[in-house]
């Protein structure tokens, strides 16, 4: 074989570019396909620096079902990752996530719940004085209810995408350590990639799987993205509360959230209006002692004592058209395919979107209907929104 021609390309080796290459060679192991990949330390990889957790509080039907389909996967993951003795473990703590909200948004929670409780997502509702029984550290008087997923969790995502990556590299995919320069094209099809040292990769199809970065590579092809990468800080705590419970990841009303790792020790973040656009990755110890921690002894009194152990920053490619995915072929680029605009909720949908991206690449119905989010949509200005929906 022709070392540098491919039949895909994943412009991208994080767990979007990885689970989409498991799953053409798992469907097809005579496809060539390669992973190119810039950095493979994954010091900046959004997937590393993600939270991990999933969720099936979502608005939107395909939104819900492509975290289903996540949970499926994840029952026989360690399995169906295997490389021969080797068996990845990602750590899945199924803690489950509460969302409260306040009066004026209860309705629009209760409606988003009936959505979810006929997708038998075993979701339910709340009132304060339950929410206080069972997680005592909250202040009930501070929120309107809450609707608490029971099937939801948090998992190691490193060791998802290193799963996925090991796992199509073993089935026969090409790993290559490069940056795309640039997306080749003529005449509306796509051709391959260059590379920064100039070597070209020939392919029919290229998926930009470049994370936040996606946007300045699909400028490439003369192609613009309506998706910014914008830094999301998170923040390690270890609290003087002791708590015996065990505390499911929690979303406050105005999108603040934490994460019990064990004990007293959380995580917390929140997204701002004003975080930094750009690939920044400093972290802003300032913005938690002004804005998170006051917010945070609001709802939980005994998080008035605590030490910020730890933090770190990561990207989110923020859809600035609607907030959701950006899925499937360009029109006008035959070959060129998005998986882009993931807004801070992508690291769940990796199963589905890998699977969905490796069928349509390979013409076969797809196991799930995710045309919704084709960037058809952004050409033609026909947004589809979450609603109401806090992403984590
Ligand atoms: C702080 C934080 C918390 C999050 N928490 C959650 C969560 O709890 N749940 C959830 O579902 N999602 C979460 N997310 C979002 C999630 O991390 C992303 O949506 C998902 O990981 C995106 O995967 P990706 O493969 O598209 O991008 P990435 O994982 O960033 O991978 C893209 C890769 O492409 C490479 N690359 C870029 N340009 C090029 C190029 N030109 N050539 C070659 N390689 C290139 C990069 O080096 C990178 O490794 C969080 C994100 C952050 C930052």
């Amino acid at each position: 074989m022709n070392d540098t021609i491919f039949d895909v390309i994943l412009a991208g080796g994080g767990v979007m570019g990885c689970a989409t290459a498991y799953y053409l060679m798992q469907a097809d192991p005579a496809m060539r396909v390669a992973i190119v990949e810039k950095d493979p330390s994954y010091r900046y990889n959004s997937t590393v620096l993600s939270d991990g957790n999933t969720r099936l509080q979502f608005n939107l039907k395909e939104n819900i079902l492509i975290s289903k389909y996540g949970l499926e996967r994840l029952a026989t993951f360690s399995d169906d990752m295997a490389v021969g003795d080797w068996r990845p473990e990602v750590d899945f703590r199924r803690q489950g996530n509460l969302f409260l909200t306040d009066e004026e948004h209860r309705a629009s929670a209760q409606a988003g719940l009936a959505l979810q409780e006929s997708l038998d997502c075993r979701v339910g509702w709340l009132e304060p004085d339950e929410v206080k029984r069972r997680f005592p550290l909250l202040d009930e008087r501070k929120f309107a209810g809450g609707v608490f997923g029971e099937l939801d969790g948090t998992m190691d995502p490193q060791a998802v995408l290193m799963a996925f990556r090991r796992k199509a590299v073993d089935l026969g995919a090409a790993f290559i350590e490069a940056e795309v320069a640039e997306i080749l094209h003529a005449r509306g099809k796509t051709q391959g990639v260059r590379l920064a040292d100039g070597t070209t990769l020939t392919a029919g199809y290229v998926v930009n799987s470049a994370g936040a970065w996606g946007t300045q590579l699909a400028r490439t092809a003369g192609i613009e993205l309506p998706v910014d990468p914008v830094m999301r800080q998170v923040f390690v705590l270890q609290t003087a509360a002791e708590p015996r419970e065990s505390y499911p990841l929690i979303a406050f009303p105005s999108g603040l959230y934490l994460i019990q790792e064990h004990g007293g020790r959380f995580m917390c973040g929140k997204s701002f209006e004003d975080d930094p656009v750009g690939f920044d990755f400093t972290v802003n110890q300032a913005k938690f002692m002004e804005f998170l921690w006051p917010e945070l002894v609001e709802y939980v009194p005994a998080f008035d004592r605590l030490k910020v152990t730890g933090g770190w920053a990561g990207l989110y490619a923020v859809n600035r058209f609607d907030g959701n995915a950006i899925l499937g072929e360009w029109p006008g680029l035959e070959g060129f395919l998005l998986a882009n605009g993931f807004s801070g909720h992508g690291f769940q949908q990796c199963h589905a979107v890998g699977r969905y991206l490796a069928e349509t690449i390979r013409g076969v119905e797809p196991f799930l209907d995710l045309s919704l989010f084709s960037p058809a949509r952004i050409v033609n200005n026909a947004p589809v929104f979450e609603g109401r929906g806090k992403l984590v």
